[in-house]
């Protein structure tokens, strides 16, 4: 049929989709609370789809429905006005086409123009080939973040629809882009209060990195559906009956856990799906009477449905005194169902509801309400980003995860001895806490009472802890708190400090070292540094001055000797000449090593790898760090001697290769063949009883072609934990071997672990 369409019926089939498009974009937009502006909406559409036109994606789209579909995800799921959907629409234009943004400044303002210049100078990805053009690219992230929020807003917005549509890029981009989405999108999307935004990210990553186990789980969600609705309608109905009786308007949701969580939690934990219970949670979402009983209500809430059902004693959280400093907050309470199962209960108001799906956006539209305390939290959080990016930091990848530590933590609350309230990130210690206070008290910081008892500085905070920071003038940053701190501005400022401090004694120990050397009628030069260095056992001539600077090492009699003594250095050479023949082939041996071994030719990442038998026994390199075998979900990351190195997907050292060297990943497939055998660990738990080790023995001598290496066992208080470590030949033989286990009767846990 298709061929039977003119170029121009073709072309004009586009056009009419693009309208309906824009049409559907401009509809959402008139069904919103903001200004009608209209007018600037359409000349933004109209300007982007003529610099656009003619471009397809790879999906074989017009290149406008992606800027449009962007534009309604900043509408619709973001909840941003015309100012940001009309960036959205024109965010690839100065990136894609010839414009630039003087033109847009000049057809559409200041304020258009700035975001689109920021989404522009981000637009690279924030992560390229090398770790430091990726430290660049997120600072210039940051900034552009600092100077207006909706860049980013737009940024997440944009990665959203470009994750919804990944299905058409290359496999190896889709690892990279699924790997950046996850390293640090969501983080970004869950600090800004975009919940459900961050929860779709995440899935859709976990699928295109797991797709088995993302179907598997999806298939048995599905399974459990009915049943889960059942629970639901017998569990709320009391619930129902109360609420109408207090004569509140609400509605109550089901909350199904979302997959990438359940999978999450099963890894963590080492359980199998059946054994995750908190898979169905409740929402009461409810509209307060009048907004000054908004909080009294969702407490009323509490009251009423705990006298229906059992609450858990430690599971009810306050996100309502205290929000999160992501603006979230609700009233999370866990009650015992009749079916003895516990469900949690999350109770909000309208208000908060917005706020939890829509996140800083919302405030925005609460704000002439009144309460804006919580956009305080917002521009607190972008005030540290600002300070930590004010810092010099020189070292790249310390920068990217001093930043990563902010955007991951949770959070707890600490009290200041007068009563005051501090947010601070989850496993900070009290010399974080001195630091948040102010960078003199942390300098100074001899240690700390909490809750009226000294504690040492490493100390980690609990939520509700009292702390007092106690000081000295005489203390002062001490390298080894850098081990401990764990916020990013605690972080930022010791380093500073240590890095001023070592810059400062390495200056005096050089010019100490140049008055020894020339008492003594030496030249200060490179050999005797180098001389002086070897001696004392330094890896650098830095080391060596910084010791000189800070007295570690006094210079005395045995450095005089080491330039008296010529004949010494006469030895050591007559003692190289003597094994010379040997080192130089070692030398040679190890060098040539790394060139021989990778193929000359450069490996294309576009294909897929076939992960033979032959291959891998040969050329490929099993990471050491994640032991994958046959059947794992794998990727390879081609190192800079051009070799192939299979990591499991979710490996941490391999998330970290997809962010910071994307171009270096290659999609892989497995093709083996039981030939070779690889060495997997197994974990057990279970109730000790006589004759446990026999069964487990047993079960794995039954099955064939697999053979134990080492079997750990101990038991303490009649439960039983062993690690057996196996020969196999693939996931299959695990997957046997595990369920075999299973089935053995007093054995409650078994699963595959990394080491
Ligand atoms: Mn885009």
């Amino acid at each position: 049929m298709e061929e039977h369409l003119s170029l121009k019926e073709k072309e004009q089939a586009e056009e009419a989709m693009i309208q309906q498009a824009f049409q559907e974009l401009l509809n959402d937009y008139l069904a919103t609370k903001h200004r009608k502006r209209v007018e600037i909406i359409t000349k933004a559409f109209n300007f982007a789809n003529h610099a656009h036109k003619g471009i397809k994606r790879r999906s074989g789209e017009p290149y406008i429905l992606h800027p449009i579909a962007v534009a309604k995800i900043v509408c619709n799921e973001i909840g941003l006005g015309s100012t940001s959907i009309c960036a959205a629409l024109l965010h690839d234009v100065v990136e894609d086409t010839d414009y630039t943004v003087e033109d847009i400044e000049n057809i559409f303002g200041h304020k258009i123009a700035q975001i689109v210049d920021g989404l522009t100078k981000i637009s690279g990805g924030i992560f390229g080939d090398r770790a430091s053009a990726q430290a660049e690219n997120f600072k210039k992230l940051l900034l552009t973040m600092s100077d207006d929020i909706r860049v980013i807003l737009i940024k997440i917005a944009d990665r959203l629809h470009n994750m919804r549509t990944l299905g058409s890029m290359l496999p190896n981009k889709q690892y990279k882009i699924a790997g950046e989405t996850l390293y640090i999108y969501a983080p970004l999307a869950n600090r800004l209060g975009l919940n459900r935004i961050k929860t779709e990210l995440e899935n859709l990553s976990f699928k295109y990195e797991h797709p088995e186990e993302y179907a598997e789980i999806e298939r048995k969600l599905a399974a459990t559906a009915a049943e889960r609705d059942k629970v639901f309608q017998e569990f709320t109905a009391p619930i129902r009956a109360q609420l109408d009786k207090m004569g509140l308007q609400y509605h109550i949701l089901a909350r199904v856990k979302s997959i990438y969580s359940i999978w999450n939690k099963m890894q963590t934990k080492h359980v199998p799906f059946e054994e995750i219970f908190d898979i169905l949670a409740v929402r009461i979402i409810f509209k307060p009477k009048n907004m000054e009983e908004e909080l009294n209500d969702c407490f009323d809430i509490y009251l009423a449905i705990s006298k229906i059902y059992k609450p858990h004693p430690d599971r009810l959280r306050d996100w309502i005194s205290h929000p999160k400093s992501n603006g979230y907050q609700a009233l999370h309470v866990t009650l015992m169902g009749n079916n003895g199962q516990w469900i949690e209960v999350q109770i909000r108001s309208e208000r908060m509801d917005d706020v939890a799906e829509q996140g800083f956006a919302a405030h925005w539209k609460y704000k002439e309400g009144g309460g804006s305390e919580d956009e305080g939290e917002l521009e607190r959080w972008l005030r540290t980003i600002k300070e930590i990016l004010d810092d010099p930091q020189p070292d790249a990848i310390d920068f990217l995860d001093t930043i990563k530590l902010n955007l991951f933590a949770s959070e707890i609350f600490v009290f200041t001895p007068k009563g005051e309230l501090k947010t601070m990130p989850q496993d900070a210690t009290a010399l974080d806490f001195a630091f948040s206070l102010h960078t003199d008290i942390g300098t100074h910081c001899i240690g700390a009472k909490v809750n009226h008892k000294l504690v040492p500085l490493s100390h980690r905070l609990k939520s509700g802890d009292q702390v007092e920071i106690l000081t000295s003038k005489a203390q002062r940053i001490q390298p080894e708190w850098e081990n401990f701190v764990t916020t990013a501005r605690a972080k930022a400022k010791i380093t500073e400090i240590l890095r001023r401090e070592a810059k400062a004694n390495q200056q005096k120990g050089e010019s100490l070292l140049r008055d020894f050397l020339q008492k003594e009628g030496i030249p200060f030069d490179a050999s005797a540094i180098d001389r002086l260095t070897n001696l004392h056992n330094f890896h650098t001539p830095d080391e060596l001055m910084v010791a000189i600077g800070n007295g570690k090492l006094v210079l005395g009699d045995a450095d005089r000797n080491l330039f008296k003594e010529k004949a010494g250095k006469n030895w050591k050479k007559l003692l190289s000449f003597s094994f010379g023949k040997e080192n130089k082939d070692a030398k040679e041996g190890k060098e040539e090593a790394k060139p021989a071994e990778g193929k000359s030719e450069k490996i294309d990442t576009k294909k897929i790898l076939k992960l033979t038998e032959e291959a891998i026994s040969k050329e490929y390199i099993m990471a050491e760090c994640c032991h994958p075998i046959p059947g794992d979900d794998v990727l390879g990351y081609i190192d800079e001697h051009n070799r192939v190195i299979i990591h499991k997907r979710q490996c941490p050292v391999a998330v970290k290769l997809k962010s910071s060297y994307g171009n270096r990943i290659i999609a892989t497939q497995w093709d083996t063949h039981k030939d070779l055998s690889f060495l997997v660990t197994i974990y057990v738990r279970g109730i000790d009883g006589v004759g446990v080790l026999n069964e487990v023995t047993q079960v794995i001598s039954r099955q064939l072609n697999v053979n134990i290496r080492k079997l750990i066992i101990d038991a303490t208080d009649g439960i039983f934990e062993g690690k057996i470590q196996l020969y196999v030949h693939d996931v299959d033989d695990v997957r046997t071997i595990c369920n075999n286990l299973k089935q053995v009767q007093n054995i409650k846990e078994v699963s595959r672990i990394e080491d």
